[in-house]
């Protein structure tokens, strides 16, 4: 892996840029090298897509560079495995993409690995391949498939309104479904997807995972460097596991918290499950913000996962049974609204009504509830803010948020973190370049394709220590995990907290 690779550079050039990018997207980007794009695909021996550089080559209409159109040989392959029959990816979404490749450099995944395939568009292109049976769904295409952030910043960028998300979580399943995969892989997925959905699970791992640090043996094996060699995955995991407190073997909340002052709402909250062992403070925070501007929170004891980590990795049937879960436990609480302080979290409860799509119990309860739900930042800005705030810095506190993908990309909310931070007294925001880049936390991809999240991480870091920021704040614990991994080998020494967490000192009257 090389170091980060700035191909064809198209960036956000300001965060007014990216807010006026909703309505008009092709005038917010600077685009370099239209002209550059690929133009020619072609199958290696290894049947692996590669690319072939046309510089010359003009953007041509869609009929004209169809994919076998393109690539004539292809229409003498014999027939091959392509989806099965259970959702693909829709052809007449396939078919509104243009190839203009004016996504390509805000993809992550391509930007560092410079290939056509790790492309939202040459995505497409397999994706259209396969459904066509010009390729076969298998390890050497749906890799390509993998390296896929779900960042959605493809989707925020095509001014074709190309829908990529739903293409995407149409592949995965069928990848989840038909396409083998290794031992390693295996292993890996299976670890991850029995234990970090299911708190109750994962808590009791944290014991041994507790003595791990305290007893200095994380710092002896992260000194000896053995476990990238060995194992890198593992390596991954261990790299961004946060430190083990007290707060984290326990929930302790009430079922219901009253407002403080006269009750304007009475809102539901999910706690998550990193969220709730490993970012605590962060849920009191968001009670106590939520009490303190006339909400009475109501917090269920039997609500598990929201399902987020199956969901984006195409695991189906988990990712349903979690869903239906998550709706029981909301059910007759009389709310006015479900809210959720994770943007991973936020964007997949509000695809229920997607993800129980084919469930006829259900899928109207899933819509229903889907309409309900909230981000915290969302939800504070369209009620209003009616607790007073007070500075949390003496002097100047300049900041810079970080955009998590899931809330920027998925559920197009930038803007209200930022109008909720400068309300409080004495708060300069900073806005880094690349702010609508991921930072290759990507629900579990960093531990999955730790090399590219590491290359993505590194540059994130570096963007946002360069504002020349006091302290981080981020909306995601995936991100908030990967970002302290990178301050951490950068020895930066910058606080990271949640915008909630800023509020509520603010409403406190506390300093940082
Ligand atoms: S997804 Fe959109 S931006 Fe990307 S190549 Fe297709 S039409 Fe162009
Ligand atoms: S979701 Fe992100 S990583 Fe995947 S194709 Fe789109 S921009 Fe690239």
């Amino acid at each position: 892996m090389g170091s980060f690779s700035f191909l064809n550079v198209a960036r956000f050039e300001s965060f007014s840029d990216l807010t006026e990018s909703k309505n008009s997207p092709k005038s917010s980007f600077v685009f370099c090298g239209m002209g550059d794009r690929p133009s020619n695909f072609s199958f290696s021996d290894s049947e692996t897509m590669q690319t072939t550089e046309n510089l010359s080559s003009p953007l041509k209409p869609a009929k004209e560079s169809h994919f076998l159109t393109q690539n004539p040989h292809l229409s003498e392959l014999p027939p091959t495995q392509g989806f099965d029959a259970k959702h693909p990816p829709k052809q007449e979404l396939i078919d509104t993409c243009v190839h203009c490749g004016f996504c390509l450099s805000t993809c992550p995944s391509y930007r560092v690995l410079g290939t056509e395939m790790d492309s939202p568009r040459g995505r497409i292109y397999l994706m259209d391949a396969i459904n066509k049976s010009e390729a076969e769904l298998k390890p050497a295409t749906s890799q390509h498939f993998d390296t896929c952030l779900g960042c959605l910043a493809c989707v925020t960028t095509c001014p074709s309104g190309v829908q990529y998300d739903k293409l995407i979580s149409a592949t995965r399943p069928q990848v989840e479904r038909n396409v083998p995969r290794t031992l390693g892989d295996r292993l890996i997925r299976t670890l991850i997807f029995n234990l970090f959905p299911y708190p109750n699970r994962l808590r009791p791992f944290l014991v041994p995972l507790f003595f791990y640090q305290q007893l200095g043996l994380q710092k002896f094996a992260r000194s000896t460097g053995l476990l990238p060699k060995i194992f890198p995955r593992l390596a991954a995991m261990d790299s961004i596991l946060p430190e083990i407190v007290l707060d984290s073997f326990q929930d302790g909340f009430p079922d219901v918290i009253p407002a403080k002052g006269e009750k304007r709402y009475r809102v539901g909250m999910i706690l998550g499950c990193v969220q709730r062992l490993f970012f605590h403070p962060v849920n009191e925070a968001t009670v106590r913000v939520l009490t303190a501007n006339g909400c009475e929170v109501v917090i269920p004891k039997n609500q598990g996962c929201c399902g987020a980590l199956p969901a984006h990795q195409g695991q189906e049937k988990q990712a349903q049974a979690i869903a239906r879960q998550t709706i029981e436990s909301f059910a007759n609480l009389d709310l006015d609204a479900v809210i959720i302080n994770a943007a991973g979290c936020g964007h997949t409860l509000k695809e229920y009504g997607h993800i129980l799509q084919d469930d006829p119990h259900y899928k109207t309860k899933a819509e229903a509830f889907s309409q309900t739900v909230k981000d915290v930042n969302e939800f504070l800005v369209e009620v209003g803010l009616t607790a007073e705030l007070h500075p949390i810095s003496e002097g100047e506190l300049a900041i810079v948020y970080q955009d998590a993908c899931h809330l920027i990309h998925g559920q197009k909310i930038s803007a209200q973190p930022r109008q909720l931070l400068q309300q409080i007294p004495g708060i300069t925001l900073r806005e880094p370049v690349d702010a609508a880049l991921c930072c290759g936390s990507a629900g579990v991809y960093n531990m999955l394709q730790p090399e590219v999240a590491d290359e993505l991480g590194q540059q994130k870091v570096e963007n946002l220590v360069n504002t020349g920021a006091q302290l981080i704040t981020s909306a995601n614990p995936g991100c908030s995990l990967q970002i302290k991994k990178h301050l951490d080998l950068k020895g930066e020494d910058i606080s990271l907290k949640h915008p909630i967490e800023l509020l509520d000192l603010s409403i406190q009257g506390r300093k940082i």
